[in-house]
């Protein structure tokens, strides 16, 4: 079924109320069918027409079935769609038509049928009563209105008209502008009420949508004064319901809730002004408070219209805590909990500008000892127990106004406010120390806690953070120079030398281009016939201001600002150019850094290097220390592969210095080792070095490894080595410093005689 907007002019939420309304009040409804019942027998009574009795009859059945209706109907649950509601409707309008017509035929009897003065006056003043009472009872259905006052009045209308006398003519037309009256009438009453209901329905809905906001909130009139609170006010302000907060002032309010304990004065009165500020200034503004429960709120006042102002207060406790949060993780490490770089940093430029400035203050960085190899060989989880571990037991050896941080990985920055003196800081960090020793049980490892720290005690009025960092890590740098599990106090000296250290950094940038490298040869020798067999490549950097400085200074350097492989480049070319000047049988050996084989180019530069002399390949060596095989970011292995691939020879130099790893030895595709200078420190004293050294080249050489011994300074250390080690070839200032290519040339030339004699005894023998 649809329903046109002129079938039903009222919305749903109108209409339906509406409909139930012709269903209320039953009582009242039978109290008027009793009258009229009453009138018809009375007309009885006075005329003795039996039609009265009829009519009178008729209208107690019609009037009981439609109380009984009302009664059902009314029972029922209240309808929810509109064809429900009309269907009701039909149900009344058939009930009140039929009393209607009961009703008019009880007065056509009286005034046109049966003439009867007592009949007459008595049925037109009931159905006129009952005209005056249709609005009020049937407004709900403005189709039932008309139906009774036509049903009602048209009958009298009728009535006087058939008496065909002009007076009751006239008489009958009057009734026509008085069903007009009423019908307006009802029309009115509905519309009013129609209207009423829509603002209740309406007033309803504000009430829900206030009450069932998250945000509290308080109307306030011209004088501060509550004109309405929603549910969320109410619960804040601990009231039991709306009425009670309405009336009172904003600030009678805030001085209840510290009278009730769950705000603080100060609060109150800072709450109470910066609203009261916000309000007369018309401004938005948002107040921060805290509860003394801990929860937060926000409250913002707006001032409205009509000398009205609203407050809006909502719990901004959860976001807080995630900013919080956020906060902490912004200043904090995850793992240890100690606070990060950036937040240490704060912290003691905070420190560092408060106090007396004439006092000491330290700055101390501890690094974890060999961490990486913890990490690698345990596993990352045991490497995150021990930096746990280790932050545990620094916050319990000293004392909490020292601040700590894990400033990145494994290293960790300890500012120590007022420090008397030295002795004082280095009572503290052996302190420290000494609570080492004890070993820690990460994840049932059982480990001991090694690190090297760097100190630095300042006056706070000459330093920074940042200049206490620096020197803190200039000391931890020299501690670690002299070995692991110790610490350094900082000295001006190594700010001078980290100065310099810096400054040649910067110089040795362009030294390749500027052609201030150069290239001296070392001779190796043939330990029988004492022949130069090859020459060592060994770079020096002609200084304009220092003069030659050695490898050990600036090949570390450029390692570190990553220039090392442009030197070996050039040190590859010079080196396999130099050598197509020397005899045949001459071949030139080229140190390579550990760095160099990060990259394949390693394997280019050599391949390069010979096509461009023309250099037979099996002329040249390679050197590579044990550092470069340990290197896990390097592919030494198989760059060296590639690399003997070409017919290039390779050796393992200073052997003897790093791992030692005899296992190397097979594994890499070596051909020669060089043993370190260090073996023959005290060769000539110790029995058991000798023996060792001998017990080196023994098993090298049955490894098929040709063994080159350096550092051979004295005729005697030759003389040993020879009769006892037997080593291939020999290396040292006793038979050369490095020169020059043309300081080798003359060399080779002038000992190349006694080379052949040598040469010629060593066959004969
Ligand atoms: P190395 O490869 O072991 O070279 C031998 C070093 O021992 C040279 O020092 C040499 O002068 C020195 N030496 C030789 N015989 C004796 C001796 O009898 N007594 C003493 N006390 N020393 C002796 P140098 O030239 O200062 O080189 C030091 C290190 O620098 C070299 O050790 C090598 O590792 C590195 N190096 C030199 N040139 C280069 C290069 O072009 N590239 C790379 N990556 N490293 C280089
Ligand atoms: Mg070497
Ligand atoms: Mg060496």
């Amino acid at each position: 079924m649809t329903f046109s907007k002129t079938k039903h002019e009222l919305p749903r939420e109108i209409y339906i109320p509406f409909v139930m309304s012709l269903f209320e009040g039953g009582g009242t409804l039978m109290f008027g069918v009793l009258a009229q019942a009453l009138v018809a027998a009375l007309c009885y009574y006075n005329t003795g027409y039996v039609a009265y009795l009829v009519l009178g009859v008729a209208l107690i059945v019609v009037g009981a079935a439609r109380f009984a209706s009302i009664r059902h109907v009314s029972a029922l649950p209240v309808p929810t769609t509109m064809a429900e509601a009309y269907k009701r409707e039909v149900v009344y309008i058939i009930g009140g038509s039929a009393h209607g017509f009961v009703l008019g035929l009880l007065s056509l009897c009286a005034i046109y049928l049966y003439h009867d003065e007592f009949a007459e006056v008595a049925t037109i003043t009931v159905s006129l009563g009952t005209v005056t009472a249709i609005p009020g009872r049937n407004y709900g259905s403005s189709k039932m209105v008309v139906i009774l006052i036509a049903a009602v009045t048209l009958p009298i209308c009728l009535g006087f008209f058939l008496r065909g006398e002009i007076q009751y003519f006239l008489l009958g037309i009057l009734t026509l502008p008085f069903f007009l009256v009423v019908r307006t009438f009802a029309a009115n009453v509905r519309h009013l009420l129609a209207s009423a209901l829509k603002e209740q329905q309406a007033a309803q809905r504000f009430d829900r949508a206030l009450n069932t906001m998250t945000h509290g909130l308080l109307m306030l009139d011209a004088h501060e004064t509550i004109v309405v609170a929603n549910a969320e006010a109410v619960k804040l302000f601990q009231a039991t319901s709306a009425e009670k907060l309405q009336g009172r002032t904003f600030k009678a309010l805030l001085q209840r809730g510290v009278a009730a304990g769950f705000l603080d004065k100060r609060d109150a009165k800072y709450i109470s002004q910066q609203l009261t500020r916000a309000l007369h200034e018309g401004r938005n503004r948002k107040v921060l408070i805290k509860l003394i429960d801990g929860r937060y709120f926000e409250l913002s006042a707006r001032e409205g219209d009509d000398d009205l102002s609203v407050i809006t207060f909502e719990d901004v406790t959860a976001r807080i805590a995630s900013q919080e949060k956020i906060r902490h993780m912004a200043r904090f490490d995850s793992l240890t909990g100690l606070a990060n770089r950036a937040h240490f940093q704060e912290l003691v430029t905070d420190a560092l500008a408060t106090g007396d400035p004439q006092r000491n203050c330290a700055m101390v960085v501890l690094d974890l000892d060999d961490f990486k190899s913890i990490n690698d060989t345990l596993g990352h989880p045991v490497g995150d127990g021990l930096i746990f571990a280790f932050a545990e037991r620094l916050a319990e050896n000293v004392s909490d106004e020292v601040r700590i941080s894990r400033f990145g990985g494994d290293e960790f920055l300890l500012f120590i406010d007022d420090v008397e003196d030295a002795e004082a800081l280095r009572t503290m960090i052996s302190q420290i120390f000494a609570s080492l020793l004890e070993p820690v049980d990460v994840a049932g490892n059982l480990m001991h806690i090694q690190v090297s720290a760097g100190a630095v005690l300042m006056p706070v009025r000459e330093t920074s953070v940042d200049s206490l960092i620096v020197k803190a890590d200039l000391a931890l740098y020299k501690a670690k120079e002299r070995g692991k599990g110790c610490w350094q106090l900082f000295e001006d000296s190594l700010d001078r030398a980290f100065r310099e250290r810096q400054k040649l950094k910067s110089e040795l940038r362009g030294a390749v281009s500027r052609g201030e490298l150069l290239v001296l040869y070392q001779p190796i020798v043939d330990a029988r016939t004492l022949g130069i067999a090859s020459c060592e490549a060994l770079c020096r950097w002609h200084h304009p201001q220092l003069g030659l400085v050695p490898p050990g200074v600036f090949i570390p350097l450029a390692e570190e600002i990553g220039i090392i492989s442009e030197i070996s480049a050039f040190v590859m070319k010079r080196a396999t150019a130099d050598c197509t000047e020397l005899p045949h049988d001459v071949r030139v050996s080229v140190n390579l850094s550990a760095k160099d084989f990060r990259s394949r180019e390693v394997v280019d530069v050599v391949r390069r290097s010979l096509e461009l002399s023309g250099l037979a390949p099996e002329r040249l060596e390679v050197e590579v220390t044990e550092t470069a095989i340990v290197d896990d970011k390097s592919k030494t292995w198989t760059y060296l592969q590639e690399i003997k691939d070409i017919g290039v020879q390779i050796a393992l130099d200073d052997f003897g210095t790093g791992y030692s790893n005899l296992g190397y030895l097979n594994a890499l595709p070596l051909d020669k080792i060089k043993v370190d200078r260090s073996f023959l420190a005290d060769l000539e004293t110790n029995p058991r070095s000798l023996e060792l050294l001998k017990g080196v080249v023994d098993l090298t050489r049955r490894l098929g490894l040709k063994v080159t011994i350096e550092g051979v300074e004295t005729e005697n250390q030759f003389r040993l080595l020879v009769d006892t080690v037997d080593p291939d070839f020999i290396q040292g200032f006793l038979f050369g410093t490095p020169l020059t290519k043309a300081g080798i040339v003359a060399m080779i030339e002038a000992i190349r005689p006694l080379t052949r004699a040598n040469k010629k005894s060593a066959v004969n023998q």
